[in-house]
């Protein structure tokens, strides 16, 4: 009832709202979002966001001081063509820095949102931040109503910025399990620290789990920390220095199979390339890859090549290498193969946890950093809500939500950020992030709209 009478209230708004847009998220897809729209175009813009200050999102908002950045200053500029954008800022705040550096991924998150403030200040009123959570989304004839708990927000387009989706329930964790203390499933929330003596098992061996285990020992815990993946990869560091140029074999033209890019890249390998050029070239023309790939090949890359890929291409800050190296060489941190097959809570407090072809273990505390799971099952409400009223569908492999190339879903519906996996397989980090509005920006200026 309540949605009814705020779906009325909003038609009544202005017909201005069919210049608007309206960004449906406050992190850093929706604060380059804003900025590029104010730049690029004559629309009103509404940001709607929960956060006082939007830019920072998961990534840069939960940060401690030991978290790093895991790409280098000079490629995580907002601005594409302006490489030293945050390089200078970071240098005017106070920052002697070169843009070979890894950041703190605070200061990236103060460098995000100083510039939304700066953009929200300097628009002459087209920006405004609505301080929200969107709960509904409904289509009219005039363009959509964006519900939300402060009110109804009417535009003539808007563009989803959520993020990722929850991470997913795991087979074999109990109910109880899931319901008590001991278990997080949020590795960004504020979390209660377990007993420093007590061993502590992450489920995931990847970045999170590595961001994770030095929140762990930086808050004084002492006990054995176990991560444990399927495959038991962890994430390989950065060079202390950035490799010179691409690597020119593997600058590819026409669309290959799986089998044969693989091929090429032992072969490269096998001729002494710098696997770091290599990867780094591969990142560059990964979404033309994943889209010439045929069904069969995106499956088999899911399947048997997507671990080793995140590793290789995902990498650790070099002062963060030198961190996890020390505590895996001092036995306080170990990474470790194998299927989990159950978690129990324990009587006497932990929980109990059961690896394939083991004895059952009793943990402290088990925190999970596997990562975000599948559409439609991991979808926050608001999504969950859009994927029940058939506005949106799941993508590709249940890997984020259907777009075409530009990020349309629909008439007046659009979507940016790491929800584009499906279709764009590099959607992740800021460099794709800020092509990808890019690209969504100049697609929306193409359409007309009445003055
Ligand atoms: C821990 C971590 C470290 C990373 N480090 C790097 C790095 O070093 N370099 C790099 O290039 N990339 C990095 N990334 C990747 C990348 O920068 C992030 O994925 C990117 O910041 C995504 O931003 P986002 O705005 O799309 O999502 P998020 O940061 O998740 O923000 C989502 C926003 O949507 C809002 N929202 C959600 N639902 C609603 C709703 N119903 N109504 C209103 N608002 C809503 C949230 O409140 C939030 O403001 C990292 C990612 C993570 C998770």
């Amino acid at each position: 009832m309540s949605s009814l009478v705020e779906l009325v209230a909003s038609t009544n708004q202005d017909a201005a709202g069919a210049r608007t847009v309206a960004i449906i998220g406050g992190g850093a897809t929706g604060a380059l979002l804003a900025r590029a729209l104010i730049l690029r175009t004559d629309r009103e813009v509404v940001l709607i966001s929960p956060e006082a200050s939007p830019g920072r999102g998961v990534a840069y908002g939960a940060a401690q001081p030991w978290h790093v950045l895991n790409a280098r200053a000079g490629s995580m500029s907002i601005c594409p063509d302006d490489p030293m954008h945050l390089v200078r800022w970071a240098r005017a705040h106070g920052h002697a820095i070169e843009g070979t550096d890894f950041l703190p991924r605070a200061l990236y998150g103060e460098y995000l949102a100083d510039q939304f403030a700066t953009i929200l200040a300097t628009s002459g009123g087209r920006l405004r931040h609505h301080v929200a959570t969107a709960t509904a989304l409904h289509q009219d004839h005039d363009g959509y109503a964006v519900l939300t708990d402060n009110g109804p927000v009417r535009a003539g387009q808007v563009i989803l910025a959520v993020g990722n989706p929850q991470q997913q329930r795991l087979p074999g964790i109990s109910d109880a399990a899931y319901a008590g203390p001991h278990l997080v499933t949020d590795p960004w929330s504020a979390y209660p620290q377990p007993d420093a003596d007590e061993p502590v098992l992450l489920l995931g061996t990847g970045l999170t789990a590595v961001d994770v285990a030095l929140t762990l020992t930086e808050a004084g815990h002492r006990g054995p920390i176990e991560a444990l993946s399927r495959r038991g990869l962890l994430p390989l560091a950065h060079p202390e220095l950035p490799p010179s140029s691409a690597h020119p074999d593997l600058i590819l033209d026409g669309g290959l199979s799986l089998r044969e890019l693989l091929r090429r890249v032992r072969l490269s390998i096998v001729a002494g390339a710098d696997w770091v050029a290599v990867i780094d070239t591969l990142r560059h023309q990964a979404d033309r890859l994943w889209d010439d790939f045929d069904d069969g090949n995106r499956q088999r890359f899911l399947r048997h090549v997507v671990r080793f890929w995140d590793v290789h291409r995902h990498r650790m800050a070099p002062p963060i290498a030198a961190r996890i190296a020390e505590l895996r060489d001092r036995g306080t941190l170990r990474f470790a193969a194998g299927r989990l097959r159950s978690i129990e809570p324990d009587p006497r407090g932990g929980l109990v946890v059961t690896v394939e072809g083991q004895e059952p273990r009793r943990f402290g505390a088990v925190i999970s950093c596997t990562g975000p799971g599948a559409l439609p099952g991991s979808a926050n409400p608001f999504l969950a809500s859009l994927f029940r009223d058939g506005v949106v569908r799941p993508g590709p492999y249940g890997l984020g939500v259907d777009t075409d190339r530009d990020g349309r879903i629909q008439d007046g519906l659009w979507l940016a950020g790491p929800l584009r996996r499906g279709h764009s397989w590099e959607t992740t980090a800021v460099p794709e992030i800020r092509a990808q509005v890019d690209r969504l920006v100049s697609a929306l200026n193409r359409q007309t709209v009445p003055r």
